[in-house]
């Protein structure tokens, strides 16, 4: 029989085929993620992150539940500079493509990026940890499957297990080992169970990387490999600026910065990071810090406009990327109208162009490191920001200051399912009491103001999702709780993390 398109079957048809096949066998499930994850490449082209994430453990976290070993993934990952790039390559071979990965075939990149490997593995959960006890979910055994996320000692322990058929208790120790037993109260699943379970199977819950991303990464990679920090230059860029500016630290021949910035983010917190560290990467300065703020044109034509009709423009200090420039200076600004505007170009024949950006606030603006495309940022004026008045602003012929719309900026974007709260940081963290795989804890900004001491505003989603009921704002929770840096590398020392040993592996 021809294999038959949505189009030219009937509902019923396609029904019986669906009953037909054979949800035992591994071919038949692969199939049917090969085809889910046909959706996930497209959701990556649209920018979309997908909705289920795996369940991650955490040191102290636990499961009782049933594993589908039969199904395994294997991804691995390029890790560094902000990026987390999926090796179609070097993963399982349902994520693979066909082609050759173009991280791995760039030796610098591959070198520059580190490879995470881990597993994703179907798995029903019948019970959380809770506390120092159980907490069993209601009908669990109704519930589908969800992808739990393991690493190379997990998979390990499970090769050599003689009872994978049955319910496991699996618990992630304080140094992130794990403990494997077998549990009396589950029975195994019958044929039919399986079937059921595994034809409700969902996507994985991976972000796979579109071609734009991976060339970035890439660039990027390349230029750190080739880098090597010349010390002192962050001391150097901080001398240019006066009390009260803010610099951000950013991957180098990147935009992106390397900490989480939004708030509660100060000249404080950067004394903390190091200027050490910082002169390894890109700087960047929070527009609106003493009142700083920038013209940047995105072409060269546009700049030298701009400074030919502004006196004060040619003596302030200008910095150059690949194309155009930034023009800095300090004006006062209401808070209302400290974020970033659009500067818009009319031609007279009703085309409106992006022309550049006025950085008022609420952004950063790149001031010393590499651009993406390799340039090195140069700067002429250096230290010079005069304090300029609206009024003192031209703007060159047809050009105006448009509103920029207010995109919801997620504080999380990079690793799906990942907690980047500091999960020691939350007072009475324990399992959220009505939704399983969830925790609940103190919120730490209602804990600043005295509040919240049963322990029970914060929940925190198997996703890395959290919320606080009293809606306090997820910025400062995340400041005050969260995991600045973008990942946390493996300290080459070992692989004991949280330990007492070292009171700063957290922040490396
Ligand atoms: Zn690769
Ligand atoms: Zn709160």
């Amino acid at each position: 029989m021809n294999s038959i398109s949505f189009s030219d079957s009937n509902p019923e048809e396609y029904m019986a085929q669906e009953n037909a096949k054979d949800w035992l066998s591994s071919a038949t499930v692969h199939d049917h993620l090969r085809e889910t994850l046909r959706m996930v490449k497209d959701m990556a082209l649209l920018d979309i992150v997908p909705a289920r994430l795996p369940v991650r453990l955490y040191p102290g976290g636990g499961v009782i539940c049933l594993l589908d070993p039969a199904v395994l993934l294997r991804v691995t990952e390029h890790v560094g500079y902000g990026f987390n790039i999926v090796c179609g390559a070097k993963s399982d071979e349902l994520l693979s493509d066909g082609q050759s990965c173009p991280v791995c075939s760039s030796f610098f990149a591959s070198q520059a990026m580190y490879l995470r490997i881990r597993w994703l593995i179907p798995c029903q959960i019948y019970a959380a940890t809770h506390g120092d006890d159980w907490r069993w979910f209601k009908n669990a055994e109704f519930s589908g499957m969800k992808w739990l996320d393991i690493d190379h000692n997990l998979l390990r322990k499970l090769i050599d297990c003689t009872y994978l058929d049955e319910g496991l208790r699996l618990v992630r120790q304080a140094d992130w080992g794990w403990t494997m037993e077998r549990d009396p109260k589950i029975r195994g699943w019958s044929e039919r169970d399986l079937r059921w379970l595994r034809r409700n199977l969902p996507a994985p819950g991976i972000r796979l990387p579109t071609e734009a991303t991976t060339t970035e990464a890439i660039k990027v990679a390349e230029a750190n490999c080739h880098h090597s920090p010349e010390r002192g230059r962050t001391a150097k860029v901080l001398g240019w600026f006066p009390k009260g500016t803010v610099l951000v630290p950013c991957h180098f021949a990147s935009k992106k910065p390397c900490v989480y910035w939004k708030t509660l983010w100060t000249e404080k917190e950067f004394a903390e990071y190091g200027t050490e560290r910082a002169d390894r990467g890109n700087l960047a300065v929070r527009m609106g810090s003493a009142a700083i703020r920038s013209f940047d044109w995105d072409s060269d034509e546009m700049f030298r406009e701009f400074v030919r009709i502004n006196d004060w423009a040619q003596r302030a200090q200008q910095t150059f990327g690949s194309r155009g420039g930034n023009v800095w200076c300090r004006m006062m600004l209401p808070a209302s109208q400290e974020h970033c505007w659009t500067l818009e170009r009319d031609d007279g024949h009703g085309t409106v162009k992006q022309v550049g950006e006025f950085r008022a606030g609420d952004c950063l603006t790149t001031v010393s490191g590499a651009h993406p495309s390799g340039v090195l940022y140069r700067i002429r004026n250096a230290g010079s920001l005069p304090l300029v008045a609206t009024k003192d602003v031209g703007l060159p012929e047809g050009v105006r200051l448009h509103k920029k719309p207010v995109r919801k900026v997620s504080v999380y974007n990079d690793t799906p399912g990942e907690i980047r709260l500091d999960l020691s940081k939350i007072d009475g963290l324990h399992d959220h009491p009505t939704d399983p795989g969830s925790l609940e804890g103190r919120c730490p900004v209602c804990k600043r103001e005295g509040k919240d001491t049963s322990c029970d505003n914060l929940k925190i989603w198997p996703s890395g999702a959290f919320h606080c009921i009293r809606d306090c704002d997820t910025g400062e929770i995340f400041a005050l709780a969260g995991l600045r840096r973008g990942w946390r590398r493996k300290s080459k020392k070992g692989t004991a993390r949280g330990g007492a040993t070292d009171g700063s592996s957290n922040d490396h």
